[in-house]
């Protein structure tokens, strides 16, 4: 059975997890709902990216789509 070689001290394992944070430095503002939105990902809110609607939410009925 794998057995770990070193005990992970909790600074360690507090270091590791330090950088995993989400980076403020890497939202950008939604360019529909303009709200706070990761880069590269489609808006949680709206469902819009890159100004395109990709997800329809179940909210809205589909008058926008005509
Ligand atoms: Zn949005």
């Amino acid at each position: 059975m794998a057995v770990p070689k070193k005990r992970r001290t909790i600074r360690r394992i507090r270091n590791r997890v330090a950088h995993m944070k989400i980076d403020p430095v890497n939202l950008t503002r939604c360019s529909n709902c303009n709200k706070l939105i990761p880069t590269h990902t489609v808006c949680k809110h709206c469902g819009f990216y890159n100004d395109e609607k990709i997800i329809f939410l179940k909210e809205k009925p589909a008058k926008e789509t005509a």
